[in-house]
């Protein structure tokens, strides 16, 4: 793996907290080999056919058109506005329309001035990391974001391994996704450039192969256009649902399932809390990143009584000392179609600060929930909280670690922290594979008791404390003196892991 300016790569470091943990359990040599690479690296490429689009002109050029008579578009909704300023130039907008053109230059009132440019064909580098199966079929999401990379994948589908077997759900890990900003790109584009990913995928995956879900920039109407290619005619869906998880409700998803990652943030911060004697009624929040998983973890814990005091995304930071209004706040995010990049910017209930003061705000748990590498050792030394609870994959770096553990601030590890997402998603698989609907109440109680009993399990490894009770049995994976909850979850996932290689041995 090739050294980041003389650094360790992401999967390189990632992989530290593995080999710790392998040595602590005197792992197989050979399983250890197994996992140290994945099984499979698949990169390929997508082609799709973009539309034209309108793109704003510059203020320099616009003096030279200002004469240019205005066009009238009828259908104004067909020009489908993108997160970057241009237009999609859907043809129904030109149907009984006025247009005028110059220099292939339009004026649209109260839009302004454009040059239409030509669509055409496009090339996207994609990505499906499988990393292990050896306790089920391949599982993990699938990220469209423009900075993504083998490192970056290589790192996430390891990260799913550990994460399935922690949460003892019969699956493997993989990751993958495509390098764009789907902010950029029409909804039809979106669905085309999936298909055709799902088309040159398709000999690779499946309900018992490798079963993909949504990540950053991919929802459920996505998963939906993978299941519809994937599963390739109707009278095949039902017995193909599997295939994806993270679906609608309306079309064999899991009820819970949309909030399942913060859910089960949520219910590692109440275990936290129970264990320390903390109220988290009126404790204070902060959160960053406001998609699936920050806004649900937000929504359940003000739920709760608790306060989120900032909110940090990628265009922006808000505060309210007070208590940010959380459903008006995913009303604002979610609900407002002008909103095109998703943002909190601009939230009237809260006051813009910026992201290094965002870090520094005075409160008790800090919950990323956005990308990897953000909580790097100087956030930690600013950070002014009792507890990190990481939502994200892979949110704190080595360094960011160290710091946190000589302040004393504690921290659920992402693959305990954010793993109720692929337990849900093993129950919508179940679910399919039964041709069952369960209620949010059913789902939310067996992921309650299945996030609560691992949990409990890592806590005991921490401490050294192996202990039988009527829920959970820690004693098979503690090992003898006290770690910190990073490499005790670890301990756990690698055990697990182990048992199939040791008990079934190496298929042939
Ligand atoms: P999402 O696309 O719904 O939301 C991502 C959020 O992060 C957005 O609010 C975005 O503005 C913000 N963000 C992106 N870059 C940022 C930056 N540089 N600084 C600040 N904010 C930034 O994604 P999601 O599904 O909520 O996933 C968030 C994290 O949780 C990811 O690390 C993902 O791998 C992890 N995760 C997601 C799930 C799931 O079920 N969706 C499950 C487990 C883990």
């Amino acid at each position: 793996m090739a050294a980041r300016n003389g650094k360790k790569s992401f999967y390189e470091e990632a992989m530290e907290t593995f080999h710790r943990a392998a040595d602590l359990i005197d792992m197989n040599p050979r399983v250890r080999m197994e996992l140290e690479e994945p099984d499979f690296e698949h990169i390929f490429y997508v082609t799709a056919e973009l539309r034209d689009r309108l793109s704003p002109l510059d203020d320099a050029e616009i003096p030279k058109f200002k004469d240019l008579a205005a066009s009238d578009v009828k259908a104004g909704d067909a020009l489908e506005p993108l997160a970057n300023g241009q237009y999609i130039l859907h043809r129904r907008a030109l149907l009984r329309s006025d247009i005028h053109l110059r220099q292939g230059v339009i004026h649209i009132p109260k839009m302004g001035f454009f040059r239409i440019e030509k669509g055409g064909p496009r090339k996207f580098k994609a990505y499906r990391i499988q990393h292990n199966q050896v306790r089920g079929p391949y599982k993990g999401g699938i990220r469209y974001h423009k900075d993504v990379s083998l490192d970056l994948f290589k790192t996430l589908a390891a990260d799913m391994t550990w994460k399935t077997a922690i949460a003892e759900v019969p699956f493997g890990g993989a990751k993958g996704g495509i390098k764009l900003d789907p902010f950029n790109y029409s909804r039809e584009e979106i669905e085309h450039i999936t298909l055709r990913y799902i088309y040159k995928f398709k000999n690779f995956m499946g309900p018992f192969l490798d079963i993909p879900a949504p990540d950053v920039g991919t929802n459920g109407e996505i998963m939906a256009f993978m299941m519809r290619q994937f599963t390739d005619g109707e009278r095949e869906h039902h017995k193909l649902r599997g295939v994806v998880t993270g679906k609608d409700v309306r079309i064999g998803g899991s009820e819970g399932r949309l909030k399942a990652t913060g859910q089960g943030v949520v219910y590692c911060i109440e275990e936290w809390a129970r264990d320390k004697g903390f109220e988290l009624r009126g404790a204070r929040v902060i959160v960053q990143g406001f998609g699936n998983v920050g806004s649900s973890a937000a929504e359940i814990l003000a739920a709760l009584g608790a306060k989120i005091v900032a909110v940090n995304d990628v265009n922006g930071t808000i505060h309210n000392d007070r208590g940010i209004d959380v459903p008006a706040l995913v009303q604002h995010v979610h609900a407002n179609r002008a909103n095109l990049r998703r943002t909190v910017a601009g939230f009237p209930g809260a006051t813009a600060i910026s992201k290094d003061d965002f870090w520094a705000v005075d409160a008790d748990l800090c919950i990323p929930a956005a990308l990897g590498e953000e909580i790097d050792g100087p956030v930690a030394e600013r950070l002014k909280v009792k507890l990190v609870a990481e939502g994200a994959n892979g949110p704190t770096t080595r360094e960011g670690d160290r710091v946190l553990a000589a302040r004393k601030i504690d921290v659920i590890p992402d693959i305990i922290c954010n793993a109720g997402g692929v337990t849900v998603s093993y129950y919508e698989w179940l679910q399919n594979q039964r041709l069952e609907h369960w209620t949010e109440g059913e789902v939310n109680r067996r992921l309650e008791q299945a996030i609560k009993k691992n949990y409990a399990i890592i806590r005991d490894v921490a401490r050294n404390r192996p202990q039988r009770t009527p829920h959970y049995d820690s004693r098979p994976y503690c090992v003898g003196a006290e770690v910190d909850v990073r490499t005790a979850a670890m301990v756990v996932a690698l055990k697990r892991i182990e048992a199939h290689y040791l008990l079934e041995g190496f298929s042939q």
